[in-house]
């Protein structure tokens, strides 16, 4: 089994459903007291959230780079960033390391072609719903068309998302926001709806919809445990 090396704490919240998925999926594949083989370098998000509400995204890349690096030489054999948001610089990363990055936009692309989804909606901070490295990706790199929420939903979602849920807190107000803005986007012809952000499947859930949701922390989680024991 190998390695798994995780840059979390984007937020520990989230980082903490990681750790879970992922030693609950390699009980289930291999059974007795098996668990996964896992390098954590969890972060202060505080620091990570001033820099990209500044923009400063060349100074977060390098921060990346040097904790991946870290994780490279502690003896990670492949590396998951627990969050949609800092694929931004997966690409810059994956350029300074020897080891595999388990890329959360393509394993997600996997998902929706296997669902065979045309056209998915995507939620997530206003850096992935706005910026080109998650929707370009999708669109140039696998083909897949997507629709995101209009300027004042994207606001909504993303304060959502770093006031609330960042913080663990689960408000039945803001699910029912989230709801609505999702409802808009099947409106505009949305056949699945991407769960962009690792946090969001905290407080949305399949059984609240009845469109496939593509849970990235989920997604993400499996595919490592299959590249790891495979
Ligand atoms: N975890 C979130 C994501 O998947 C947001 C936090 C972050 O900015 O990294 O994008």
């Amino acid at each position: 089994m190998k390695v798994i090396g995780l840059i979390g704490g984007m937020s520990w919240e989230s980082t903490l459903e990681y750790y879970k998925i992922i030693n609950e999926l390699v009980k289930e594949r291999l059974g007795g007291l098996h668990s996964a083989k896992i390098l954590l370098y969890s972060v202060d998000f505080e620091e990570i959230s001033e820099l990209q509400h500044k923009g400063k995204w060349e100074r977060l890349t390098e921060v990346m780079i040097d904790i991946a690096k870290r994780l490279e030489k502690a003896g990670a054999e492949f590396l998951l960033i627990c969050t949609n948001t800092m694929h931004k610089m997966a690409d810059d990363i994956q350029e300074r390391i020897s080891i595999p990055l388990l890329n959360i936009v393509d394993v997600t692309a996997q998902r929706i072609k296997e669902l065979g989804l045309r056209k998915v909606g995507l939620l997530g901070t206003k850096f992935t719903m706005e910026d080109d490295f998650y929707k370009g990706r999708l669109a140039r790199k696998h083909g897949i068309n997507v629709l995101i929420p209009d300027k004042k939903e994207r606001q909504v979602v993303h304060d959502i998302i770093y006031k609330e849920l960042c913080l663990g807190i689960i408000k039945q107000s803001s699910r029912e926001k989230i709801m609505k803005i999702i409802d808009n986007l099947v409106k505009k012809g949305a056949e699945g709806i991407i769960l962009g952000c690792t946090e969001l499947p905290l407080i949305i859930r399949q059984e609240d919809c009845e469109i496939p949701l593509l849970d990235t922390t989920r997604i993400h989680a499996e595919a490592a445990v299959e590249y790891a024991i495979q």
